[in-house]
């Protein structure tokens, strides 16, 4: 029989859920037996396949139309779509930045922070991807299972892998979710 085939990406957020997947340590060689790993941002392929995946995984909120694109992309091509962390579940640190204006957040970054010099300015490109407000992933597409923690504990992610690699869905328990 196939392996069921997952695929993941990164949007809005630290990378740090990712890492968190790789502390499975030594479990992940067992999990590469259950899995066909695709794309994700630690493998070379960097879509998920375009005849679609059993398992999609994003990490990170929804900031800009580049990560909407990438979003919907995973959705479509995902049987199941697994939301990885508190970015993700539900805008976390980034959604922090909701609090100001566009404007407010783009002078801040760009021009007033204190490692900037007197030329810092605002990029300016149509090739540029448009900053949004920061979404939770099911605000743009529909979710169908959440991860929640910053970042999620490494035992509750290799048991829901493994759990949707052999073809169940992950029974998350309260107690077994570590708020950080
Ligand atoms: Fe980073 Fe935490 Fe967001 Fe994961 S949930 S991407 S660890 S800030």
């Amino acid at each position: 029989m196939a392996k069921p085939k997952v695929a993941s990406d990164w949007l809005c957020g630290c990378a740090g859920c990712h890492m968190s997947l790789l502390d499975i340590d030594e479990r992940i060689v067992k999990l590469v037996e259950l899995v066909d790993l695709r794309a994700t941002p630690i493998t070379d392929l960097k879509h998920p396949d375009a005849e679609g995946v059993d398992v999609g995984i994003l990490e990170g909120g929804i900031n800009n139309t580049a990560n909407e694109e990438v979003a919907k992309m995973m959705r479509a091509r995902s049987k199941i779509l697994v939301a990885l962390g508190d970015c993700a579940v539900f805008g976390g640190v980034p959604a922090m930045r909701n609090f100001f204006t566009l404007e407010e957040s783009l002078k801040r970054g760009y021009v007033e922070t204190e490692s900037t010099d007197e030329e810092g300015k605002i990029p300016s490109s149509p090739e540029l991807a448009k900053m949004t407000r920061v979404r939770a992933v099911h605000e743009v597409v529909p979710v169908d299972i959440y991860i929640p923690g910053c970042p999620p504990d490494a035992d509750v992610i290799f048991y829901a892998l493994s759990e949707l690699a052999q073809g169940r869905m992950p029974d998350l328990k309260t107690d077994q979710i570590k708020w950080n």
